[in-house]
């Protein structure tokens, strides 16, 4: 009795529980989002359940009807889901696939689980509907992240980097030609600087939108970063090719770009260009030997486009090495100065040396100043250097004044990288007040390339120097502007002509006039005039004619090292 009365007591507990999850599983099934139909094999019924019209606008009620589901999907997707739905033909237990309905932006898992009966016989079969559309943009939007810029819409680099590969790819079984353009908007530091960064993010997302529409079949635009913008022309062929792109972008930037405030900034592009297979073979390195063309570009005076040619990638390559090596050079010692002579053309007396730099770099090679200087004021080492140029003169200066008792001016060549920091005057003062040296011994040599940036800044340094007692002098003139009229407000003690004036005076009319009439011209401004690069005596003889002050060149002189200096001016006191 006990037995029968402990079994029935089960028996109620059993069910109690089943009614109890058959509710909460009705419960859960009916709040969810998702839709289920469950088949039974055995008894032929079929059950839908959940948020069945949240996917499809009819019912299934029998077997046949399944094909309904199938319908609803977009017709690339039928196969795939049929495989699924009927899985049973498999004999798999377990199968899922992700469709698109048909006519509705809806995506759909669509998972499906059979049970067997142990004959092998497929005895209950359930299908679960998610709506996975929500999860499916995400991804979009990633996939989109991946390969778009956000603030342009133009492909980002990663991507074009991609397709540029492909396409080399391609180009090489078709024997074809691809071309990348770098393009780098000029002075964009300037415009970020002076009108802030979201004016410049604005210009950027502008101009990147213009561009964008220069996009054509086998023409593709993208974004790098900040100003930097890179185009790949597959197969350059009449409108695709880069002289009409490039008349494109020149054109559109003949007028200035709009912002949404209203405003109105004009700019100007520099543009490098390398071609497959002559440039580069890899994408990276095309790319890569753009922006070396379009570095030229800008050294060139921006606003241009510059194509590849091997000299201007092997100048690339050498000034690369020069940078690394210049790093430790100052560091290691590896600079030395040496002095030229400049004497008077009247009196043949020493009037003062030039202190030129010399390096010998670890491998033992001189590198030529005219080589390392444009690096080093590139990439800013010209301060540090200029710094111990200066020392070293100076030092050299007092130790041979203190042995010679003799009077001679040091030339320095100052860079206009270091003459614009604020610190120059003070540190050279100190200098000399260190060494005991009087500024009127002491002869700053720049060139025209200083009054480019701030000119009221410089010339109030031009002024503080000289109202100090140092000799500032004109370097390389005939070079730049050379103005004589600009000469007049400058604040300077000397004028060197240029030897490239010199190096054809004696046989060019022309010239002749010219150089003449400077001498004319700054004496009476009150300058002093030195003639550089004076090789032959007839030069010689010439500019003592026509009264150039000073003389400085091979014929008299060469540069020397500072134990030879001493020699020669240890024969001028006896
Ligand atoms: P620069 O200031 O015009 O210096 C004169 C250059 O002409 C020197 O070349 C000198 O060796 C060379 N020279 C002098 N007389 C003759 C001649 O009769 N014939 C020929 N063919 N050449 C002559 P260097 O020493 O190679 O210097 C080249 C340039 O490098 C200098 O031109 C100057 O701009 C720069 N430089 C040299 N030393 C320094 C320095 O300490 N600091 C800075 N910032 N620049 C320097
Ligand atoms: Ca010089
Ligand atoms: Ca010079």
């Amino acid at each position: 009795m006990d037995e029968i009365q402990y079994q029935f007591d089960l028996l109620k507990a059993k069910n109690q529980k089943l009614e109890s999850d058959a509710k909460m599983y009705q419960a859960l099934v009916a709040t969810s989002t998702n839709a289920f139909l469950y088949y039974s094999f055995e008894h032929d019924k079929l059950e839908t359940m959940g948020s069945w019209h949240h996917f499809f606008d009819f019912d299934v009620h029998d077997r046949k009807e399944f094909e309904l589901i199938s319908d609803a999907v977009c017709e690339q997707y039928r196969g795939e889901l049929r495989d699924v739905l009927y899985l049973e033909k498999q004999q798999e237990e377990y199968a899922s696939c992700d469709v698109a309905l048909d006519g509705r932006k809806m995506w759909v898992e669509c998972e499906v689980t059979v049970s067997y009966l142990e004959s092998g016989k497929p005895s209950d079969k359930i299908i679960r509907f998610r709506d996975i559309t929500k999860f499916k943009q995400q991804n979009d939007e990633l996939a989109y992240l991946a390969y778009y810029d956000s603030l342009t819409g133009l492909y980002n680099r990663n991507y074009f980097v991609q397709v540029l590969s492909e396409w080399l790819q391609r180009a090489k079984e078709d024997h074809s030609v691809v071309a990348v353009m770098f393009v780098d908007i000029d002075d964009f530091r300037k415009i970020n600087d002076g009108m802030g960064l979201i004016v410049g993010d604005e210009l950027v997302q502008v101009f990147g939108q213009f561009l964008g529409e220069l996009r054509q079949d086998k023409v593709i635009i993208s974004h790098f970063n900040s100003d930097i913008y890179c185009i790949a022309i597959y197969d350059p062929y009449g409108s695709r090719t880069v002289e009409a792109i490039d008349k494109k972008i020149r054109t559109r930037l003949e007028s200035p770009l709009r912002l949404t405030n209203k405003m109105d900034i004009p700019i100007t592009v520099s543009i490098g260009v390398a071609e497959y297979p002559e440039a580069a073979k890899t994408a990276l390195e095309l790319i890569n030997c753009a922006e070396i063309v379009m570095f030229k570009a800008k050294s060139k005076g921006k606003n241009t486009i510059q194509y590849f040619d091997a000299p201007i990638l092997n100048e690339f390559l050498k000034n690369i090495e020069i940078e690394n090596n210049l790093k430790e050079a100052l560091f290691e010692q590896q600079f030395t100065l040496n002095y030229q002579p400049q004497y008077d053309t009247k009196t043949g007396k020493l009037r003062g040396v030039e202190a030129l730099i010399r390096w010998k770099n670890r491998d033992g090679n001189m590198v030529s100043p005219g080589e390392f200087i444009p690096v080093a004021e590139r990439n800013g080492s010209i301060v540090p250097i200029g710094k111990w140029v200066i020392e070293e003169a100076i030092r050299s200066l007092s130790t041979m004044r203190r042995k010679f008792q003799i009077d001679f001016i040091m030339s320095i060549n100052i860079s206009a990288i270091q003459y614009k920091r604020a610190e120059f005057v003070e540190d050279l003062i100190a200098i000399i007040n260190r060494y005991n040296i009087d500024p009127a011994d002491v002869e700053l040599e720049i060139t025209e390339s200083v009054f480019i940036d701030d000119f009221k800044d410089i010339m109030g340094k031009m002024y503080a120097l000289r109202d100090y007692g140092f000799k500032v002098s004109l370097d390389d003139f005939g070079t730049g502007f050379s103005s004589l009229s600009y000469l007049k407000g400058l604040p300077i003690d000397t004028l060197k002509i240029d030897k490239s004036f010199i190096d054809t005076v004696i046989y060019d009319e022309s010239t002749r006039i010219i150089t003449e009439s400077i001498i004319q011209m700054v004496k009476k401004l009150g300058f002093e005039t030195i003639a550089e690069g004076v090789e032959k005596p007839e030069q010689f003889e010439y500019l003592k004619k026509i009264e150039c002050d000073n003389i400085q060149g091979f014929l008299l002189g060469k540069p020397m090292n500072q134990q030879a200096l001493e020699e020669l001016l240890s024969k001028l006191v006896r």
